[in-house]
């Protein structure tokens, strides 16, 4: 099989890629023209194979798989972008638009039912699984994912997330400009993805360009795509738009830094001022792809013979969220929360993930009525302004 060969040269993160190994020879020149975008995590797997895919042939690809598979994929609903189930692949949206909602409901439902109960004491454990198909995620929601991944692995690992993860097959579409302006994925470097998927489309003026991201992507893709050579120039095409789209975008540059930032500036004036305006209505939680705190609740059937165990999305911006038995608050104000908040994203869980857990979607921005934005929490705490 043809294929398009790109070798890492450095593994630090965020740092300039100086050298790159294309069919045998380098393209110093090429990749110092496009290193302001392209960072080191893009292209962090030793062997990158890239393919040429016609968005014919991906259209017929897509309508085989839908013969043997659910498919979820960005599509429309009533004229708004929304990741949801489709039935055809013409229902599937190509173009980088921002969803109210993240493709973490698939793995991750607002609602789900953990287990039945009977009174005598038994108990069956529901885990509703099914291999999955989910085209168009792009480099945010994949950094999103591989987050909850680490999350919901950790100590025994969540059964249900995990098993769902696992018969999901992952197809990203990468951005070759910022979605619109509320998006600030470049700041927190995840405008760009080199690990998380099966497979991964990088769309050309008509086409795609197609990269495999695991075996189970090589199987798949071998089995519904036909693909063809991807040349150099194909590939070059694509990061000069994709330079060209994120021309003037520029990360944070203490980025590295933002835990101790923000650990040493828990009573700078800003949280006050923003704080103050919060409503404590939670949308901000309810959208974001990197919240996972759930509350679980028992119901007991009529007849007190059994019941289920459910969990819903919580919200730690919700003022009854830190309530304890006894009735104390231990967050009473929304300043403690929206604190408590955005040092989940760029402190405490920043520190274990070792990245910003705000992978810039900007679907919170686009959320709150009080226009409070973490972006702009973040530039004002690490004094770091576009
Ligand atoms: S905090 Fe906001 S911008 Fe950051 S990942 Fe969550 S929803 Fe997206
Ligand atoms: S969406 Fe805005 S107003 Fe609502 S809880 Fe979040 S920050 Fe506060």
């Amino acid at each position: 099989m043809h294929c398009f060969l790109i070798v890492k040269k450095y593994n630090t993160k965020f740092c300039k890629i100086k050298n790159i190994l294309i069919k045998n020879f380098i393209l110093i020149s090429y990749l110092l023209e496009c290193e302001q975008f392209i960072t080191e995590d893009f292209l962090m797997s030793e062997k990158v194979e890239l393919f040429y895919l016609s968005k014919m042939e991906l259209l017929a690809g897509i309508a085989r798989i839908l013969k043997d598979y659910k498919v979820a994929a960005l599509t429309k609903d009533q004229g708004m972008p929304k990741y949801d189930y489709i039935n055809q692949a013409g229902d599937i949206e190509f173009s980088c638009v921002p969803t109210v909602l993240s493709p973490k409901k698939f793995f991750f439902p607002a609602e789900e039912e953990l287990l039945t109960y009977e009174t005598n004491g038994k108990m069956h454990t529901e885990i509703a699984a099914q291999p999955l198909v989910i085209f168009g995620l792009h480099p945010c929601d994949l950094h999103a994912l591989k987050i909850l991944d680490e999350a919901f692995a950790e100590a025994n690992g969540d059964p249900n997330y995990l098993a769902k993860r696992e018969q999901g097959i992952i197809v990203g579409l990468d951005c070759k400009s910022i979605c619109d302006k509320r998006a600030f994925c470049y700041r927190v470097a995840s405008q760009e993805i080199a690990e998380g998927f099966d497979l991964m489309l990088y769309p050309l003026a008509e086409d795609f360009l197609l990269r495999v991201g695991s075996k189970k992507g090589n199987e798949f893709y071998q089995r519904y795509f036909k693909v063809t050579t991807a040349t150099e120039k194909m590939w070059e095409e694509y990061a000069r738009a994709k330079e060209q789209g994120f021309s003037q975008k520029h990360p944070f540059r203490k980025l590295e830094q933002f835990p101790e930032i923000f650990a040493n500036n828990e009573d700078h004036s800003f949280w006050q001022k923003e704080g103050s305006r919060c409503l404590s209505c939670g949308s901000c939680i309810m959208v974001c792809p990197t919240c996972y705190c759930f509350d679980v609740s028992d119901e007991l059937d009529l007849n007190l013979q059994g019941g289920k165990r459910t969990r819903k999305w919580d919200a730690c911006m919700l003022s009854d969220f830190a309530v304890v038995a006894g009735g104390e608050n231990f967050r009473h104000s929304a300043t403690e929360r929206l604190q408590h908040r955005i040092n989940r994203k760029f402190n405490y869980l920043m520190r274990k993930h070792e990245r910003s857990v705000c992978v810039g979607c900007g679907r919170c921005v686009r959320a709150c009525l009080a226009d409070i934005n973490p972006q702009t929490i973040a530039e004002t705490i690490a004094d770091e302004k576009e």
